[in-house]
């Protein structure tokens, strides 16, 4: 990249980054990349970017590229240069002599957020068509599977309801678990406008995040609530719209399941669910609450925005469900302003649950039990498929610790690293016979692999993303792929050499067979997003168009049902030995475990992940504002540095998991949602003491 000169020609593509899904001008002279340019015309950024966005091109040329794939026998041996060729017949040996031995469900695949629909059809594929058993499952696992569970089971299908236009509709908006403005920096700047012209605003969060306080922004009400205790929070708020009456009974007797609605207001009238009831437990002043789910049922538009916050729980799908719950009882859903809108982590989030990674769904969210959609692709793939679901990414685990799971393909995911209680994690790596690393980078996971597969960058392939907002959005290859292959072909010819015949010459047809197979993408083309610029499915003959609103003349699933939200206390409670509660987070110039940031221009701006701690808590400990502390839990310790502010409340401590050298997974434990396995990441008892540094 020259970032000076003149353009030719440029290339329209997404961003690589986060769910908001912003459209980039790629300007070209020849082949060379001159500089990347938010896309004016990109329907979900309108010219907008971040700084992550906007120097991403960074990692795509960094040195520490791998372009050859390597292999190794054992990982205690230095890794080998090979051709493509050896790599792929090392690795398609190693995975069938592991089958051979344990079994066709010995071995599985665990696909990235971050990858491209086209790809991540691919890899699932691969576990279902060629592994022959459905061991898929992807880093969604770890964030937003509770979305799907909740809004599947309440509204009928696991997405957003609106696109990110209606915000300009809203009148409340309710944040909850979710941090804009450094997680999804061009929504936020469209939410505080609309906050800037009026709309009033609720903050739901352990941490007072910088939407609660900004210049021309505060939040009417921040509910400053325990890590832990969101149900009972978004209880108690449905407790005083139903005991007050202020649900929209109408709009339940025509759109909900009435019975359904009766046992959930018998739930929730109990005393036991009233602000006053649970502010001990929540420390969320009781006035306060009830304030806030004043103004959400009788504010006008009522829009809900969440995030990680709410999912990364024990209860991270009964959140959700909550939340789905205040929607319908408010009349909030169908409407343009209003909604039930997961801001999703990763750009393709959304994409990766549609395109059947998860063990227990083929695309588009059926059931793998279900025989008649098994038959579609039985008569597609031309093979069997297992009708028993196959294992989740902890399950993965377990199962290589008790030597019935040999073989891994991971693929742009470091779960070392990503993944909680990091000790796990690397005895389970260490117990395969056979880790398949696919990824830009030598990484903590390749620490534990036998094959290194290089991929490719987004500049270098063709394929979708799908944001948050249910868009796909054309990635378009800008330079050839620096090690040979894009990531959709690597796939392909690892499938080929474990005895399969695909002949995909380009993504747009494996489009073309996710349309062909799934309804809800029947009408998505290459073409038509050359045209369009981006959809939004629904797209099919129903909706030719796409969809930007769900649910407006009826829910998914045809009643919106209502669920009791009991509240279960985790398992991570403080105690004399782990007294306080740790959550984490991101900041804005970061990405996640900061694989690719910290190869960028803007990585100077942040070079540590740092501990917030409250005054208080850090004077009982003698800590000071810069000091080096040890944090620790029942599952390890790591040492980095703290920051003493009242941004956290006393109990509480903060910290990002961006750098490989504080490592904070290492602390968090293997507590997880009860009906999804998604880790508790945000709460987890620790102490914190003085250090003398790392
Ligand atoms: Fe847009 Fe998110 Fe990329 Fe920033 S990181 S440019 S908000 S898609």
């Amino acid at each position: 990249v020259v970032e000076t000169g003149t353009p030719e020609r440029s290339v329209v593509t997404t961003c690589a980054y986060c769910g908001v899904g912003c459209s980039f001008e790629a300007q070209m002279r020849g082949d060379e990349l001159v500089r990347m340019v938010p896309y004016k015309d990109g329907k979900a950024n309108r010219g907008h970017s971040c700084v992550k966005g906007r120097f991403a091109y960074g990692y795509a040329e960094h040195k520490d590229r791998i372009l050859s794939p390597m292999i190794r026998e054992r990982i205690d041996e230095p890794w080998r240069e090979v051709s493509w060729d050896e790599a792929l017949a090392f690795a398609a040996d190693r995975l069938k002599a592991i089958q051979e031995e344990k079994g066709r469900r010995s071995i599985g695949v665990i696909t990235s957020s971050r990858c491209t629909n086209e790809e991540t059809y691919l890899v699932q594929k691969l576990a279902r068509a060629v592994f022959r058993n459905n061991n898929t499952d992807t880093c969604a696992r770890v964030c937003h599977s509770p979305t799907g569970y909740g809004l599947g089971q309440t509204y009928g299908t696991s997405a957003g309801t609106q696109d990110f236009d209606s915000v300009e509709n809203a009148d409340v908006v309710l944040v909850i678990g979710a941090n804009p403005t450094d997680g999804h920096p061009v929504f936020a700047s469209r939410l505080k406008k609309r906050l800037r012209e009026g709309a009033k605003l609720i903050v739901v969060d352990p941490r007072r995040i910088d939407l609660v306080r900004m210049p021309h922004v505060e939040a009417a009400h921040h509910l400053p609530l325990r890590p832990g205790t969101n149900v009972a929070v978004v209880t108690a708020m449905a407790h005083v719209i139903v005991t007050e009456g202020l649900h929209d009974q109408a709009y339940i007797t025509e759109r909900c399941d009435t019975e359904a609605f009766a046992d959930y207001v018998e739930f929730v009238s109990d005393p036991r669910h009233s602000p006053e009831a649970v502010e001990e437990l929540t420390g969320v002043p009781a006035a306060e609450l009830r304030a806030a789910a004043r103004l959400y049922a009788t504010g006008g538009n009522g829009a809900i925005y969440y995030g990680l916050g709410v999912t990364e729980h024990s209860q991270g799908s009964t959140t959700v469900i909550g939340i789905a719950n205040l929607a319908m009882l408010t009349g909030n859903v169908g409407k343009v302003g209003a909604g039930v809108n997961p801001l999703r982590g990763q750009n393709n989030v959304q994409g990766s649950c549609d395109m059947g990674s998860f063990p227990h769904e083929l695309p588009g969210y059926r059931h793998v039990k279900n025989a008649d959609v098994r038959a579609i692709y039985e008569e597609q793939w031309g093979v069997e498929i297992d009708p028993e679901p196959g294992l989740r990414i902890p399950n993965m685990f377990d199962a290589a610790l008790d030597g019935s799971f040999g073989g891994l393909y991971c693929q742009g995911e470091d779960i070392v690293q990503s993944d909680p209680d990091t000790k796990h994690v690397v005895a389970a790596l260490s117990a395969m016979e056979c880790v398949i690393v696919h990824d830009l980078f030598l990484n903590e996971t390749s620490n534990y692999a036998h094959v290194f597969l290089p991929g490719s960058s987004f500049l270098e392939k063709d394929g979708t993303f799908t944001n948050a907002e249910r868009r796909i959005n054309r990635v378009r290859k800008v330079m050839a792929p620096k090690a040979d292959y894009a990531d959709w072909e690597v796939t392909q010819m690892l499938a080929n050499a474990m005895g399969a015949n695909w002949t995909y010459r380009h993504p747009s047809e494996i489009m073309a067979e996710v349309a062909a197979t799934t309804p809800s993408f029947a009408g998505v083309t290459y073409d038509l997003l050359d045209e369009k610029g981006s959809v939004q499915w629904p797209c099919n003959e129903a909706r030719p168009e796409g969809t930007p609103m769900m649910h407006v003349d009826g829910f998914v699933r045809g009643k919106g049902r209502f669920i009791r939200t009991d509240y279960v206390a985790t398992e991570e409670k403080s105690g004399p030995r782990f007294p306080l509660l740790l959550t984490t987070g991101r900041i804005l110039s970061q990405y996640n475990v900061g694989a690719q940031t910290r190869r960028t221009a803007n990585t100077v701006w942040h070079d540590r992940d740092v501990l917030e701690i409250h005054p208080h808590d850090a004077e009982n400990r003698g800590i000071y504002e810069g000091d080096w502390v040890r944090l620790s839990s029942r599952a390890g310790e790591t040492t980095l540095r703290a920051t003493i502010t009242d941004r956290v409340s006393p109990g509480v401590v903060y910290t990002t998991f961006h750098h490989p050298d504080t490592q904070a997974n290492v602390v968090t434990t293997d507590n997880s949602d009860w009906a999804t396995n998604c880790p508790e990441y945000k709460v987890t008892a620790v102490q914190v003491a003085p250090s003398n540094g790392p």
